[in-house]
């Protein structure tokens, strides 16, 4: 089996003009669609020279056909978003089209599609052992339900691959990790009933969070049950509460199920410096969450697909989805960032506070604090509760 991490080579999503389109680079500019976003976290891994790195295999994206979207959607929904791309439509509301976050902008059915293609190709090119692993920076659309655009989302990669993967390979066991701060519902609905799919969201629920569902007791019906997991987070939940609850509620369940196969949505909004949540990680959870999923990934049956999710601060980002490849595929970073890329971020207005791939953590007063140790360890009891027993696990 080839030692290589596939990296998916986000050149031609980014040559096409409809990221350009005055919808989504209005006053408000699209906080996902943004082509200057797509093109800073681009450009890190080439800068950082990790592409040039012998472990590593560039593949190339490509969109999903219509046999793999109606996977998991339903074909009206998809012929509106192929029909309606350029001129929106009456029946656009129907289907969650057409609002701030999921504008009708030329084309949208081809971005849409890119991802999905991608991460079918990803999921049985580590199947077939093509590669170890596989990364693709632009995917992770996890809202998108089977007949629904949401959150930024429009068609969900993560569903549509597990889906197909299941069909190549019927018996499989997918554990689906979802450490975007967001709750995974689009996924999660997808495998509610299914006990191969064991999905694990990690995420913020707070007051008028998006989309605001995710807690422990939604874990899955009939043979289901027991097989969808929410660990919900509070608002300013660093990386020290983060990683007890990934330690006491992940990693047994982890190696519990024993996947076949493992997709993480890892996502980058989880980080302090995100504009659109709360929580207060830093790189360094990151470099510890993919530096231990691969331990885990190896311990089993060494089969991982990675997509980047979601992440509003460009750099963060950027930062994040490298620092994540980087682990995964066993390559060193650059001591520091490269001086290029800087001037890319200052050409596009955005600041740089540190030039390294650490950030300093910020320190949250002891009151605070109590509380969300609190909500944490009421979290961890309440999932242990009700999903370790159908895993043979004690609490
Ligand atoms: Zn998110």
């Amino acid at each position: 089996m080839s030692g290589k991490t596939a990296l998916y080579d986000s050149s031609v999503f980014l040559e096409m003009e409809g990221l350009d389109d005055p919808i989504l680079s209005g006053p408000e500019p699209n906080p996902f669609w943004n082509k200057k976003r797509f093109e800073m976290a681009w450009s890190l891994p080439v800068m950082s020279k990790i592409l040039d790195n012998e472990y590593i295999t560039l593949q190339p994206m490509r969109t999903a056909t219509r046999d793999e979207l109606s996977l998991f959607h339903d074909i009206s929904y998809i012929e509106t978003m192929e029909l309606f791309g350029n001129t929106g439509t009456a029946f656009s509301a129907r289907f969650g089209l057409d609002t701030d976050e999921n504008p009708v902008f030329q084309d949208m059915h081809i971005f849409a599609a890119y991802p999905v293609g991608t991460a079918v190709d990803a999921i049985l090119g580590v199947a077939e052992g093509k590669f170890n692993n596989a990364m693709s920076f632009f995917g992770g659309l996890h809202h998108a339900m089977e007949s629904r655009a949401a959150g930024f989302c429009y068609y969900n990669d993560c569903a549509i691959a597990i889906k197909k993967y299941k069909e190549k390979y019927p018996g499989k066991k997918v554990l689906y990790l979802d450490t975007d701060v967001h709750h995974g519902d689009g996924t999660q609905s997808a495998f509610y009933d299914d006990p191969e799919v064991l999905t694990i969201s990690m995420h913020e629920l707070s007051m008028g969070f998006f989309p605001g569902t995710g807690r422990p007791e939604e874990m899955g019906i009939g043979e289901g049950k027991g097989y969808s997991v929410n660990i919900p987070l509070p608002p300013l939940t660093d990386d020290f509460e983060f990683w007890r609850a990934f330690e006491d509620i992940v990693v047994p369940l982890w190696l519990a199920y024993k996947p076949d196969m493992v997709f993480w949505d890892v996502g980058a909004d989880a980080h302090l410096s995100d504009p659109l949540a709360d929580l207060m990680l830093t790189y360094d959870t990151y470099h510890r969450l993919s530096k231990t999923v691969h331990q885990l990934v190896h311990l089993g049956e060494r089969k991982l697909v990675v997509t980047g999710g979601g992440g509003y601060n460009p750099v963060a980002a950027a930062k994040v989805w490298t620092i994540v490849l980087s682990n995964i595929a066993g390559i060193a970073l650059p001591p520091t960032i490269p001086p290029e890329w800087i001037k890319l971020c200052h050409s596009h207005g955005l600041k740089m506070p540190r030039g390294g791939w650490t950030d300093r953590p910020t320190r949250i007063d002891e009151e605070h604090y109590s509380k969300i140790r609190r909500a944490i360890d009421e979290a961890i009891e309440k999932v242990q509760k009700l999903i370790f027993p159908v895993h043979g696990l004690e609490k």
